[in-house]
């Protein structure tokens, strides 16, 4: 089994989307950020300096219309939505870097930087176009793109018959080269399926990309540097954040972090990623992003999320109600990377009981309660190890290579099950032992100290194992185990086979169990 290890010292830049401000924070926002933070503890964890763009993409159409329907000024109304977005991820934990915004004067001169350098090199060229436009979609929509029925697939709208001019990148000119960058790097679009959908849609020939507006239908954007008439279309807009964050076009532009960047997004934007950016950077002459991460969709009760079903599953209410951090391991322990997956409130209390409260929080909670009250103080030499002992400990440096591996895999449902499973190993460990047993039996007091001191060893390890998923927790028992509030996060990857563990006086409080809502009737 090969796991790629990551470099001591080694930089890497991880971004969610930037989120458009037509909508509130909802869960498959969530997912993303909540991932793109577990992924940066995890690699920080292990030695590398991550830095984590997040944000919000403010300008085009759409929010022109929303702010308008409200009667406020389109800055006024992306400034609370943006804050909302800001505020949520902080309440969460999340640990991002930068906090991108479309509408900083920064990004502003970058972008039409951007669009006057590809005028100059010919690369945007000035078009009459009559086509089927989707106002949901801000852009043309191609026959081959419309449903059966003649419909944009996404909104389920008929788009209407527009003729305008407009300015064009030549996207079409870096069809090949596309293809053999996404043929000759295997890792670019990951999992493999995605990579293989573009592969595919890349055989029909590529069409130009309208990047400009007319005025009289939109204000809401960047006005071309080299036409005043018209403004920049969101999407080319929006994704030059990514560079733009790193400095770009600036004289200290960090080229040597973009040579770094994995992109996180979910299917919806494949597209827009895989075509759009990557042939955009290609015309720009800048490096291609090393690897884009694609999730698949989250479903609400396996439907479109409705209402009173979104009020249910609003991501802070969640964890408001049923503790701290609970979802970030549902989400990650539920969803096949890459594909959709069902939430449902039935299965995250299942989840929250089954595997922390009745799982990590039921084991240590077991260990502590025995080894206070009886020990205090616990301590053990490696000579007193039984077989059974070091077997459980062993299995420590396993759950690491299989954790790493569902990292490095993105296989994180594969990564968290392997915890568990050391859990479970625990749990059977205590059952086998019988640590109370021994605490009645003063001629048995050493062997006590022994199991308990490996137990602890244990809870120890899970603790770092676990604290990119769960970093409150992680706090917790580090807090419990006398070590320092940030000792596991802190630590690296190793587990220490400490010979003495001091407890704390007050009993870790991990997760209480959850109960299913009472149903309401609201007929
Ligand atoms: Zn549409």
């Amino acid at each position: 089994m090969f796991i790629p290890m990551l470099t001591q010292g080694h930089r890497s830049y991880i971004t969610t989307p930037i989120y458009y401000v037509n909508a509130h924070p909802h869960l498959g926002h969530s997912y993303t950020t909540i991932l793109a933070d577990v992924v940066k503890r995890h690699r920080s964890q292990r030695g590398e300096k991550v830095t984590f763009l997040t944000g919000t993409d403010e300008h085009g159409e759409k929010i022109q219309q929303m702010a308008k329907a409200q009667g406020k000024e389109p800055q006024t109304f992306v400034n609370e939505i943006s804050h909302k977005f800001r505020s949520t991820w902080e309440k969460m934990g999340i640990s991002f870097d930068i906090f991108y915004r479309t509408t900083s004067p920064d990004h502003t001169g970058a972008v039409q930087f951007a669009l006057q350098k590809l005028k100059d090199r010919g690369e945007i060229v000035f078009r009459e176009y009559e086509g089927k436009y989707c106002v949901g979609c801000e852009q043309f929509l191609n026959d081959s793109e419309l449903n059966e029925r003649g419909l944009c697939p996404d909104h389920l709208k008929a788009p209407e018959a527009r003729k305008e001019a407009n300015y064009f990148f030549l996207m079409s000119r870096y069809q090949g080269a596309l293809i053999e960058h996404m043929e000759k790097n295997p890792k670019c679009i990951r999992p493999e399926h995605y990579r293989q959908e573009m592969l595919s849609f890349l055989r029909q020939p590529l069409t130009d990309l309208c990047i400009s507006r007319p005025k009289e239908r939109l204000t809401w954007g960047i006005e071309l540097p080299f036409d005043s008439r018209f403004v920049t279309y969101v999407w080319f807009d929006a994704l030059l954040n990514y560079l733009v964050a790193t400095g770009w076009p600036g004289e200290g532009w960090d080229q040597k972090l973009w040579e770094t960047v994995h992109h996180l997004i979910a299917k919806d934007i494949l597209k827009a990623h895989a075509i759009y950016w990557s042939t955009i950077l290609l015309a720009l002459g800048v490096q291609l992003p090393s690897e884009l991460h694609v999730s698949g969709y989250w479903l609400v009760e396996g439907t479109k999320m409705s209402k009173s079903l979104g009020n249910a599953i609003q991501p802070m209410e969640l964890e408001a109600q049923y503790g701290k951090d609970t979802l970030r391991f549902y989400l990650l322990r539920e969803m096949s990377y890459g594909l959709d997956s069902t939430f449902t409130l039935e299965g995250y209390i299942h989840c929250l009981n089954a595997y922390l409260a009745n799982g990590i929080g039921n084991f240590v909670s077991r260990v502590y309660t025995i080894a206070k009250k009886n020990l205090g103080t616990v301590s053990l030499s490696e000579s007193e190890l039984t077989e059974t002992d070091r077997k459980l400990l062993l299995l420590r440096v396993k759950t690491r290579e299989a954790w790493d591996l569902g990292f490095a895999e993105l296989k994180y449902q594969n990564a968290i099950k392997a915890w568990c499973e050391l859990v479970t190993s625990c749990d059977l460990y205590v059952n086998e032992m019988k640590p109370w047993a021994l605490a009645k039996d003063p001629s048995q007091i050493q062997r006590l100290h022994v199991v308990m001191g490996v137990c602890l060893r244990m809870i120890e390890a899970l603790g770092i194992l676990i604290a990119p998923v769960l970093p409150t927790a992680a706090r917790e028992i580090a807090r419990a185990l006398n070590l320092g509030e940030h000792a596991l996060e802190s630590m690296g990857t190793h587990f220490e086979d400490r010979m003495r563990f001091v407890l704390t006086e007050d009993t870790p409080k991990l997760f209480p169990r959850a109960q299913m809502p009472l149903k309401e009737n609201h007929s």
